[in-house]
């Protein structure tokens, strides 16, 4: 295969053609495949698809690079990660555009964020440490607890947001001295390979090369012998395959996966005020956020007054595509998550239950749109409360009794966020401390950091992305004893 050097590129980030990067080289791929635009359905580049053996020869060449990256200093790598940060910036722009066509996002509300705060979590994350412990220092000996690196690391993310979930694996990663090969969704493969093939005109060679192309990939770098950890964030059913997968070559994991997060506003709550909080917190991303509220429960007191100022505020928002400045809501990424949440928008008509505001797709347009539904009260048991519809469909949900919410709360295999709203802050925070989730936000929604774990209980996921206890996940305990 062909070539092409890092550098002769970095002006034309926006137009194709694209490349994976192996090696510190951007190579051409004998086979492509296409990647669609969600708001027009229509296909507008193609990715390349990376060989068996490319794969190989990236994983090979970030074996290779783990010697010599793994023995910088912390100050070493914060460098390199604080130049690539800057290389990524100058960019930032076509990056954010490129986003948007691909995933569909709205440009200024949603793409542009994601790239910027991508950018500043690398700096941030740069400027972290993990230092040796003493753990005893005693008149005959010194125990010692190093935190020293895996390997390879092998990054598998998914297409909701498809820059920042590889930039908070690929940055805390390489940081604590290991190299990585990322495999981005194949419904948005092409902002991330602009990104690796950026890091080919920084990191040595194998640092850090994206290998883009079909789910079989996905399985190629879980089961290989030279990768030692898995970072995946995706559904809930691909990381039970992940699992298993992994399994023969007993590597690390960490999984990020499916959510039903639950929004309870307490009876006392100051709920005209959090109106736009709990709306962004459903719809942001079109609803495909793993944390996003998929249960709004509302205390009966307030309920019908609750729905129409939230089908109100949802009245403001345009749907459409996320390059029309004026538009708030995008399309659902991609046709398969499209026909999913068509599947939701089926049970409930056919159920009975009551639309209140959206719930009809409009048959000739040609992107993947799904208008904001919402749903007034469906039972407990029906799919759209169930089943994570990872789409702009929302359940507002009545309860009487704030014991009884947090049972239905806590009644689901998922634990990965959820939200407690409430002007007594103790007793939000009481309700809170019930919740069997990896994170629960009190008045607020969605607040993130370099430094806050990120992760689910039960089966959203195993580990934490983020915070001090992430970045020890991409390391391994070593007790160094010495006699005096
Ligand atoms: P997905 O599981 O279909 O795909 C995720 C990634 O796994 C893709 O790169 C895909 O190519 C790869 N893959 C597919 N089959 C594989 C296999 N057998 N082995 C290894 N890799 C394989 O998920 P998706 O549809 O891209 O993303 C949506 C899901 O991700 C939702 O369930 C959402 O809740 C979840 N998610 C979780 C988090 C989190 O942090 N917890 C964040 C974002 C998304």
């Amino acid at each position: 295969m062909n070539s092409v050097s890092p550098r002769v590129l970095s002006s034309s980030l926006f137009e194709g053609p694209y490349y994976i990067s192996v090696a510190g080289k951007l190579l051409e791929t004998s086979d492509s495949f296409a990647v669609m635009n969600p708001a027009t359905g229509a296909e507008f580049a193609r990715a390349p698809a990376a060989t068996a053996e490319q794969l190989d020869e990236a994983v090979a060449a970030a074996k290779s690079a783990f010697k010599t990256w793994s023995v910088l200093t912390y100050d070493q790598r914060q460098k390199y990660l604080d130049d690539y940060a800057d290389a990524l910036e100058v960019h930032r722009e076509e990056l954010a555009r490129l986003l948007t066509l691909e995933q569909g996002k709205p440009l200024k509300s949603g793409a542009q964020p994601e790239v910027d705060q991508a950018i500043s979590w690398i700096r941030q994350i740069a400027a972290r440490r993990i230092p040796v412990e003493i753990l005893e220092d005693t008149d005959s000996h010194i125990v010692e607890l190093h935190h020293t690196p895996l390997g390879v690391v092998g990054a598998i993310t998914p297409w909701n947001f498809p820059v920042l979930l590889a930039l908070w694996k690929v940055a805390p990663a390489l940081l604590t001295g290991n190299t990585m090969v990322i495999k981005p969704s194949p419904f948005t493969p092409l902002t991330t390979l602009r990104f690796g093939q950026i890091a080919q005109s920084v990191f040595p060679a194998g640092v850090l090369s994206v290998v883009s192309g079909g789910n079989e990939l996905g399985p190629q770098m879980t089961a290989h012998p030279d990768i030692a950890k898995i970072s995946f964030t995706g559904s809930t059913e691909t990381g039970k395959h992940v699992i298993r997968s992994a399994a023969g070559t007993v590597k690390r994991l960490t999984l990020e996966m499916g959510g039903n997060d639950a929004a309870i506003v307490l009876p006392d709550a100051d709920w005209k005020a959090a109106i736009a909080q709990l709306f962004w917190g459903a719809i942001g991303n079109s609803g495909q956020w793993c944390v996003g509220i998929k249960r709004l429960y509302i205390h009966r007191s307030f309920h019908s007054e609750f729905v129409s100022a939230f089908v109100d505020y949802a009245r403001q928002q345009k749907l459409g595509d996320g390059l029309d400045p004026s538009v708030t809501v995008g399309p659902v990424q991609n046709k398969m998550q499209f026909d999913k949440v068509r599947t939701f928008l089926d049970d409930i008509k056919a159920n009975g239950q009551k639309i209140v505001l959206g719930g009809e797709v409009d048959e000739s347009q040609s992107g993947y749109f799904i208008p904001v539904t919402v749903v007034d009260n469906p039972p407990e048991h029906s799919k759209i409360v169930q089943e994570e519809q990872f789409g702009p469909i929302v359940p507002i949900i009545v309860y009487d009794d704030v014991d009884d919410v947090i049972e239905r709360a806590n009644d689901s295999p998922f634990g990965l966020g959820g939200s407690v709203w409430g002007r007594d802050t103790q007793a939000a925070v009481a309700v809170a401390n019930r919740l069997e989730t990896g994170m629960v936000w009190v008045n607020e929604m969605h607040t993130q950091g370099v430094d806050i774990p990120f992760g689910g209980h039960k089966q959203s996921g195993v580990g934490t992305e983020g915070g001090h206890e992430g970045r020890l996940l991409f390391t391994n305990p070593k007790t160094v004893l010495i006699k005096k």
